[in-house]
């Protein structure tokens, strides 16, 4: 058997609809409620931060919705995105698994954040909007979110993570090249950034941080609606375009994964992937087992509690349902960015509270380890993300070689690091530190989550 085994889609495969998860689960999610009512919020709540067809879309029970033909002829530029089948690292480790991936750096942005992105920009436009401000982590949600605003003359503001504006100034180079404003958060723009600053003039900034910036600027101005890269129904769904096809690639490959493996931040590339083999269980197909694979310094579902909290550092947004750390937990620094949220997407944690998925955590350094010996067999260098999902892939193939077994493991390798090479380098000048997050900090921050009345 050759080594190099990719199973690719023409054209004509890339899907016609996004799934929804919510459509097959025996229950559906929590209600989001509103911040000072803390009575379920309506699509019109939700209006100055996004068009109305997004809105739909979140709110929606349908199992498919429609692609636009717009978005599918973008989705063209990088869809149907390649999977392979890992032969070299399954040798390297000798395992008896079978190791997939879906790979998803492949997009003009290196990663899976262009699937949401460009409909996001699509609806938007459609809708009249000039400006989009959005946050971003380690950049690569930035830069999608630019990329999509230069392909719908939609003009983005970006706020990005203090901490990764400072490590990955190509990053915010790409943002800019793609016509995007990009900002260090906490700025003095906002309130929110002036307010912090005042209490803390060194804040590496965080993911809630910073969406708090992004979503202050976008209700306080008419012509300007918010995006968000993560963590909401109508992004799981966009993502769920890479589980679609792997199906039908597991089809080409006639195999069928007992684990799928996706990093997990705000959830919505394991969502991506996951969720289209979650439904085909529900539905009385094949059961697999999902594992979301987060970082151990940012623990929301291996650690956090599953309450209603705000999905912002200056309690803007509407409450969800989700394994959270409390919105006002600020992580240690850590080269994975974008895995760097307080919460995680409420429909994840819904699906976790049913039993539908797992969730594990590892520290950085095994993670860079593991996506070096992914490098050395594959050829591909995994975003500090996507080591995780690496991770998580190579100890279900070692759990496998222990037990004697041949399971079948596909994972999201949901994007390349290109712009992440000074992590790599810190990792092998053994200067990369596992830092905990601070115990006291956790349960403060965990202290403070608004007190909703059990409905
Ligand atoms: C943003 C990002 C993630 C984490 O975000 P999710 O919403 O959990 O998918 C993972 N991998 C890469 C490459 C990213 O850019």
């Amino acid at each position: 058997m050759s080594d190099t085994i990719k199973y690719l889609l023409p054209e004509s495969e890339i899907p016609k609809d996004w799934y929804n998860l919510i459509a097959d689960l025996p229950e559906p999610p929590p209600a989001v409620l509103h911040p000072g009512t803390h009575e379920p919020v309506g699509p019109d709540d939700l209006a100055p931060l996004f068009p109305m067809s997004l809105i739909m879309q979140e709110v929606s029970g349908e199992r498919y919705l429609e692609i636009p033909e717009p978005v599918r002829d973008i989705y063209k530029q990088w869809r149907p995105s390649p999977m392979f089948r890992a032969r070299r690292l399954e040798k390297a480790l000798d395992t008896p698994a079978k190791i997939y991936y879906k790979y998803e750096g492949v997009s003009p942005a290196g990663s899976h954040k262009p699937n949401t992105a460009v409909p996001q920009a699509f609806y938007n436009a459609e809708a009249g909007i000039k400006k989009i401000t959005t946050e971003t982590g380690a950049g690569q949600w930035g830069s999608s979110m630019a990329f999509a605003g230069a392909f719908f003359d939609i003009e983005v503001q970006v706020y990005m993570v203090k901490v990764s504006y400072q490590q990955k100034p190509y990053r915010r180079a790409l943002m800019e090249s793609f016509g995007a404003n990009c900002y260090a958060s906490p700025s003095d723009r906002t309130q929110t950034g002036r307010a912090i600053l005042e209490q803390d003039p060194d804040s590496p900034g965080s993911l809630g941080i910073a969406i708090s910036e992004a979503v202050e600027v976008a209700a306080q101005n008419d012509d300007t609606k918010y995006a968000l890269g993560s963590v909401l129904n109508h992004v799981l769904l966009h993502q769920t375009v890479i589980g679609q096809e792997a199906i039908k690639q597991m089809e080409m490959a006639d195999d069928y994964p007992d684990i799928v493996i996706g990093c997990a931040g705000g959830g919505s590339n394991f969502a991506g992937i996951a969720f289209p083999f979650l439904g085909a269980q529900l539905r009385g197909g094949q059961s697999v087992r999902a594992i979301a694979v987060e970082p151990a310094a940012c623990p929301s579902m291996t650690r956090g509690q599953y309450a209603y909290d705000f999905g912002d550092t200056g309690n803007l947004t509407p409450l969800t349902k989700m394994h959270t750390l409390g919105s006002s937990f600020v992580p240690p620094g850590f080269h994975a960015g974008g895995l760097r949220y307080h919460g995680m997407s409420p429909l994840v944690s819904h699906a976790k509270e049913l039993g539908l998925l797992e969730a594990v955590a590892y520290h950085q350094t095994p993670c860079f380890e593991a996506s070096v010996t992914f490098a050395r067999s594959e050829g591909i260098i995994p975003a500090p993300e996507t080591s995780h999902a690496v991770k998580g892939a190579i100890e279900e193939a070692m759990r496998c070689k222990r037990e004697g077994k041949a399971e079948t493991i596909l994972f999201n390798l949901s994007g390349h690091g290109h712009f992440d090479m000074a992590a790599y380098t810190e990792y092998f000048s053994g200067k990369l530190e596992d830092k905990n997050y601070d115990e006291q900090k956790l349960s403060d921050a965990l202290s403070r989550l608004p007190q909703v009345a059990a409905s």
